[in-house]
């Protein structure tokens, strides 16, 4: 967009430089970039005319003698030919309409800074403050963001400098200090990508944890999710990895669990009997839970495994538990692998000060299973190591547990977290697992019947189209190029 708007390149120019830079980056990045370039050009043509593009950071900067304080935002930004509106542009990865809370202060920021900041070019070398120049504010602001998957605009904000001020007083001063005091820890996908992750004790540090012997290359995030999508596709699994939007991707049954999930969850957050306390969807009705719906026979196997949850709830007749988090969002930087590695078990808790680790399944097969659980269900293996470092907190290793609920009945698969051999084997799982991820640096699609339930095929050169035979087609992309991710 720069090339289009500030050196008088043609949009066919600028998306074939996008294309020819391909090397240096994913093909279906590639692929989401052009589609991108041509739908916020298309909102743009639909736009306001009369506007002009502005290549300079709006920057409010408060200057003190020991601090320089800096406001602005990320986006694009015009401004009307005589100076007196200022419109700022979010670009949103996938469709246009997002978030809650933290979109307020967003807004106010980016209104703020139109309404009162000044132009100002990057500072060369970036530590070095802003030097702001030239017209300082104007009369009238718009926000709007732009979906970059859709095209669509939506609108944010519209007012006055004075009205700006209102918004920022209640959504933007006091949160722009807590922004700026940092005082909160919340370790997780944000890690990989942060200057200071090398001293923050927010990440668990497990070196090893993955069971590589070293590693070279950035560091990277993943999960037992994002290692099972890479055994299926490289290219899905790295074009998941950058937040590229999906297309919708729950059958029916993967809904049913997730609403399973979402009620066993709300329930247990209630306390140690809230899953017996609180009354089961009735039957023949359909039912939700979070912002799962279920309907019809899916929706009654789903009140069936839900009863059946009692006889194995961790909390049934248990006084000695403590501790307990339900869906905690965990974050282990392995080291020696150079990867953060995120975790989400169902629950966890202590009990008789050692840690368990609980996850859940829900299904219709009747069909037991037969493989060695950490091999069919390698999140067990994550448990297992995680345990068995220590990576929970203060307390010894226990147990992991993976609760499998039926229409027709509940079980309980139990894994010691001490047992040296179930340990080897849980490295074992992990290292073949993250071996190959974490030595690829191509990341290339490997097209098969998968194609059709993927949901970022849209954006991989790759895709084969609805209609595959057989699961061994050649990639039709270009030979790919080592980039860095
Ligand atoms: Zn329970």
């Amino acid at each position: 967009m720069d090339r289009v708007e500030f050196d008088g390149v043609t949009a066919e120019q600028a998306i074939a430089e996008i294309r020819s830079q391909g090397g240096r980056r994913h093909p279906g990045v590639t692929g989401y970039a052009e589609h991108a370039a041509r739908m916020y050009l298309e909102s743009h043509q639909r736009g306001e005319a009369g506007m002009r593009p502005v290549r300079e950071l709006w920057v409010s900067q408060r200057l003190t003698r020991s601090v320089v304080w800096e406001l602005y935002a990320w986006g694009r930004r015009y401004e009307s030919v005589d100076g007196r509106l200022r419109e700022f542009r979010f670009l949103r990865q996938g469709d246009a309409l997002a978030d809650g809370r933290d979109e307020a202060t967003a807004i106010a920021i980016a209104a703020y800074v139109a309404a009162f900041g000044n132009p100002a070019v990057w500072p060369n070398p970036w530590s070095e403050p802003f030097h702001p120049s030239g017209r300082t504010g104007t009369e009238r602001v718009r926000v709007v963001s732009v979906g970059l998957a859709d095209g669509v605009v939506k609108p944010l904000f519209e007012g006055t400098a004075a009205d700006v001020e209102d918004y920022f007083a209640e959504h933007g001063r006091s949160q722009v200090g807590e922004i700026a005091a940092g005082r909160d820890v919340v370790p997780g996908f944000g890690c990989a990508d942060c200057k200071r992750v090398a001293v923050c004790d927010g990440p668990v540090r497990t070196p090893g944890l993955l069971g590589l012997d070293d590693s070279q290359g950035p560091l990277r995030t993943v999960s037992v999710s994002g290692l099972r999508y890479y055994l299926r596709c490289p290219a899905q699994a790295y074009l998941r990895s950058v937040h590229l939007p999906r297309a919708y991707e729950y059958s029916g049954e993967a809904e049913l669990g997730q609403a399973v999930h979402a009620w066993l969850e709300e329930a247990h957050e209630a306390g140690p009997d809230g899953c017996r306390s609180r009354p089961l969807p009735p039957l023949g009705s359909g039912w939700s839970a979070g912002t799962w719906q279920v309907t019809g026979d899916l929706a009654d196997a789903g009140v069936r495994m839900l009863a059946q949850h009692a006889e194995v709830c961790p909390f049934r007749e248990a006084p000695e538990i403590e501790n307990v988090r339900v869906e905690p969002r965990l974050t282990v930087f392995d080291t020696t692998a150079r990867a953060i590695v995120l975790a989400k078990p169902d629950l966890v808790y202590q009990e008789a000060g050692q840690w368990v680790w609980r996850e859940l399944k829900s299904t219709q097969k009747a069909t037991r299973f037969f493989t060695d659980p950490l091999r069919q269900f390698p999140q067990l293996a994550l448990g297992v190591v995680i345990l068995s470092a220590g990576a929970l907190g203060p307390g010894g290793a226990g147990r992991v547990e993976l609760e499998i609920l039926r229409p027709t009945g509940a079980e309980i698969v139990l894994i010691d977290a001490r047992d040296d051999e179930r340990v080897d084997t849980a490295r074992t799982v992990l290292r073949e697992l993250a071996a190959p991820w974490r030595a690829d640096r191509t990341f290339e699609a490997r097209p098969s019947n998968n194609c059709q339930w993927c949901p970022v095929s849209r954006w991989c050169p790759s895709y084969p189209g609805p209609h595959v035979e057989g699961k061994d087609h050649d990639s039709r992309a270009k030979p790919a190029t080592a980039f860095e991710q």
